[in-house]
C-alpha cells in the first residue's frame, strides 16, 4: 500500500507513520517539526501541501497538516485559515487524481462551545464564525464540507475523524505550540508553577496517542466511506484536576499559577464515542494516569 501523509513530521503524523506498513511519503514544511521521527524508508517532500508538487501514486491520502495549537493559530489566523482550507483542497485533489481513500483529520473544535457533553457526531456545533478561534474552527468545518462534497459529487472515498485532545510523547510543550498536557508535564518536571488559564474549571477529555493510532488504522481498514467519527475519550477532566494529577505523578514541588482565561476557550469538551465503539470495534485502552505516566517518562528522557 502507498500512503501520502501530510503533516507527517508533526505529533500525530510521527506516531502514525511508525505504524503504517507500506510505502510512505510525507509532505511537511517542517515548520513545527520538533520531535519528529522518520522510519528509514519514508520519503519526505519538504514544503506546504498547498504549494508543493506531489508526484507518485497513492492508495491513501491522510491529511493531518494543520496548525492546531490555539496560541499559535490565534497569532497567525490568516495562515491558519488559508493553510487549513487550501491545504485540504490540494490534498483532496491528489486523492481524486489517484482515486485514493482520503482520511481527513478534522477536530473536536468543529463543535465549538458544545451544549451536548459528551458530544456525538450528529451535534452540529456552536461556533462563533468571527471569533478569535474561527480561523481554525471554521476552516476545519469548511474542510469537512469540502471533503463531503468530493464524496457526494465525485464519489471519492472520504473518511473524516474528529480527534479530541490527543497527547503523549513528542507533543510539543514549548512557546506558542505547547498544548496543555505537555506544557504541564514539563513545568512540573522543571519545578515551575503550572500555568492554569482562568479558574481551571474548563474541561477536556484526553486521548493517549497510541489509542489515536489504533483508531486511525481501523478507520483506514474498515468500510466507512463517507462517515464521520469522534476519536477521543468520554472521561471529562477539569484542567485544574489535570494540573494536580500531573504534580502528584511527577512528585513535583511545583505550585499552580492562575493566569487570565483564554478568549473563547470552550468551557467543556468530551467525546461521545458510541459510534466508534460500534462501527470500528475501537475503545481507548490507555487510562489517563497510565498515559500521563508514559508521557512523563518520555519527557524526563528528553529533558535529561
Ligand atoms: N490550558 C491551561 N494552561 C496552559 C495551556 C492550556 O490552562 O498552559 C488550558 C486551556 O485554557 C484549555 C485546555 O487547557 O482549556 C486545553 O488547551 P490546549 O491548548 O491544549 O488545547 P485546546 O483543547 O484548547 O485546543
Amino acid at each position: 500500500m502507498k500512503y501520502l501523509v501530510t503533516g507527517g513530521a508533526g505529533f500525530l503524523g510521527s506516531h502514525l507513520i511508525e505504524a503504517l506498513e507500506g510505502e510512505v511519503t510525507v509532505v511537511d514544511d517542517m515548520s513545527t517539526a520538533k520531535y519528529y521521527y522518520f522510519p528509514p524508508k519514508v520519503k519526505l517532500v519538504k514544503g506546504r501541501i498547498e504549494e508543493v508538487d506531489v508526484q507518485g501514486r497513492f492508495d491513501y491520502v491522510i491529511h493531518l497538516a494543520a496548525r492546531p495549537s490555539p496560541e499559535d493559530y490565534m497569532r497567525y489566523p490568516v495562515e491558519t485559515a488559508l493553510s487549513n482550507s487550501l491545504g485540504t483542497y490540494k490534498a483532496l485533489e491528489i486523492a481524486r487524481r489517484n482515486d485514493a481513500t482520503f482520511l481527513y483529520t478534522s477536530s473536536s473544535e468543529v463543535y465549538g462551545h458544545a451544549e451536548v457533553i459528551p458530544t456525538p457526531e450528529e451535534y452540529w456545533g456552536k461556533v462563533n464564525p468571527t471569533g478569535v478561534r474561527s480561523c481554525y474552527d471554521e476552516s476545519k468545518r469548511f474542510s469537512e464540507a469540502l471533503a463531503m462534497s468530493y464524496y457526494r459529487e465525485y464519489g471519492l472515498d472520504v473518511r473524516i475523524q474528529r480527534p479530541f485532545n490527543v497527547y503523549g510523547p513528542r507533543l510539543r510543550e514549548d512557546g506558542t505550540y505547547g498544548r496543555v498536557v505537555s506544557r504541564f508535564v514539563v513545568q512540573a518536571l522543571r519545578g515551575e508553577d503550572l500555568t492554569v488559564f482562568g479558574d481551571g474549571s474548563q474541561t477536556r477529555a484526553f486521548l493517549y496517542v497510541d489509542d489515536w493510532v489504533d483508531a486511525t488504522l481501523r478507520m483506514l481498514r474498515e468500510n466507512v466511506k463517507g462517515e464521520v467519527f469522534n476519536i477521543g475519550s468520554d472521561r471529562e477532566v477539569k484542567i485544574l484536576d489535570l494540573a494536580r494529577t500531573i504534580i502528584s505523578l511527577t512528585g513535583s514541588r511545583s505550585g499552580i499559577k492562575f493566569l487570565p482565561p483564554r478568549v473563547d476557550d470552550p468551557p467543556r469538551r468530551a467525546a461521545d464515542i458510541t459510534k466508534a465503539r460500534r462501527r470500528l470495534g475501537w475503545e481507548p485502552r490507555v487510562s489517563l494516569e497510565e498515559g500521563l505516566r508514559k508521557t512523563v517518562e518520555w519527557f524526563r528522557g528528553v529533558l535529561g
